[in-house]
């Protein structure tokens, strides 16, 4: 007989172990930018104002923890709406759900998509978030690859990506990221985004588009491009989101799960069998990250707060990769990116050398958060990564 005793060791996830060994190093002048929270200038993942008061008053009114069914917060994904979809809001074909976290939206997805054709191949670019291979696998999805972004010259390796893409099967799904690409922080440009948009309507692709950072980027509509694109082109659409990095309530799970397709009939068909498989799932997402977020996006005052804490959020980035960018030659392409992440053009080897010396915790393959260091670490950050690009 064979118990859980017989099972295998787990390869476990590179990011996990990279924040486990920064945590132990007793070294105080540590940069830990390998994990991906936004960070203010002093170093810190503070809760927003807005977000405490938020939670005040839910603390305040909430009168009931009952169950709230399988959708969650149904007014948390309606006030989304505008926000995410623009001037889509209104389309009866789009229909949406809360979801733990972009994660749970993800492989909500997934799971649809298998379900409605096995089939499937999920294209995805070259490197993507870590996480996104294993979410298509484990709803027995094959995966093929397009390249997306050459290390080494800073840019996006367009031609080939839409050589790639134009060579997919009718029904294949391409997985694009939405805005701040994670983990190459190269967001494709509107004339790129048409093009794609061209090649995924001529091939009879499926958009599935993974938006986590929407305003954190060139700003919350200009961030939302992508995904509107699409939706103004495509009869049908995935769009998974995530409020955890603009809300930055991270451990409190808060996402939701877009669809489009030809009629409302048919959405709302779909819909079913998305309330289904999350019941097999997590019965229900939490709640308590979208009921705060949908209070303050309920309240005027409290949503105009929110637009400012965001935009601090996003000015920061932008100032820390601007800086980085002024800083040295080799680290202009930084300038030119958006979101949190950028990847420098590193071997492991000089990954782990400035672990070792300099106490610089990024992932191996030179991902690193940009507003991981705090204003005070700024200057050794750039000293240390001109010493290894040398
Ligand atoms: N997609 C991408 C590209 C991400 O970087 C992340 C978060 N790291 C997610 C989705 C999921 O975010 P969440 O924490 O909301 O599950």
């Amino acid at each position: 007989a064979r118990g859980l005793a017989d099972l295998p060791p787990v390869e476990s996830d590179s990011l996990l172990q990279l924040i486990a060994l920064c945590n132990a190093d007793p070294r105080p002048e540590k940069i830990d930018v390998g994990v991906g929270v936004f960070r203010d200038g002093e170093g810190r993942t503070p809760i927003l104002k807005v977000m405490k008061e938020a939670e005040r008053r839910l603390l305040e009114t909430q009168e009931s923890k009952s169950y709230l069914g399988s959708a969650g917060d149904k007014r948390f994904a309606e006030l989304l709406r505008p926000i995410l979809l623009g001037e889509h809001a209104d389309d009866d074909r789009i229909v949406g759900v809360q979801t733990p976290g972009g994660c749970g939206a993800l492989r909500l997805g997934f799971e649809l998509l298998a379900t409605a054709n096995p089939s499937a191949r999920v294209l995805i670019g070259t490197p993507t978030w870590p996480n996104h291979p294993p979410l298509v696998r484990a709803v027995g999805l094959e995966i093929a690859e397009y390249p997306y972004y050459e290390r080494g010259q800073g840019s996006i390796r367009f031609d080939a990506m839409l050589d790639a893409l134009s060579k997919a099967e009718r029904g294949d799904v391409a997985l694009l990221h939405g805005c701040c690409h994670n983990p190459t922080g190269a967001d494709l440009d509107e004339p790129q985004w048409r093009q794609v948009r061209d090649v995924v309507v001529e091939r009879g692709l499926i958009p599935f588009i993974d938006i986590a950072y929407q305003g954190f980027g060139r700003g919350l509509e200009e961030d939302a491009f992508g995904v509107r694109l699409m939706l103004s082109s495509c009869d049908e659409v995935i769009i998974a989101q995530s409020c955890d990095k603009n809300f930055s309530v991270y451990r409190d799970r808060v996402g939701s799960l877009f669809l489009k397709t030809g009629s409302p009939e048919a959405s709302a068909r779909a819909m079913a069998h998305v309330f289904q498989r999350a019941r097999e799932m997590w019965s229900m997402p939490p709640d308590h990250g979208a009921a705060s977020a949908r209070i303050i996006l309920d309240d005027p005052q409290l949503r105009s707060d929110w637009l400012v804490e965001l935009a601090g959020m996003r000015d920061r980035i932008n100032s820390v990769r601007a800086r980085l960018a002024a800083a040295d030659p080799r680290l202009a392409f930084i300038g030119r990116q958006f979101g949190m992440f950028s990847m420098l053009p590193l071997s492991k080897e000089q990954v782990l050398k400035l672990r070792e010396d300099h106490a610089i915790y990024m992932a191996d393959s030179g991902r690193f958060n940009v507003v991981g260091m705090s204003d005070a670490q700024i200057d050794r950050f750039i000293a240390a990564v001109a010493e290894a690009l040398d």
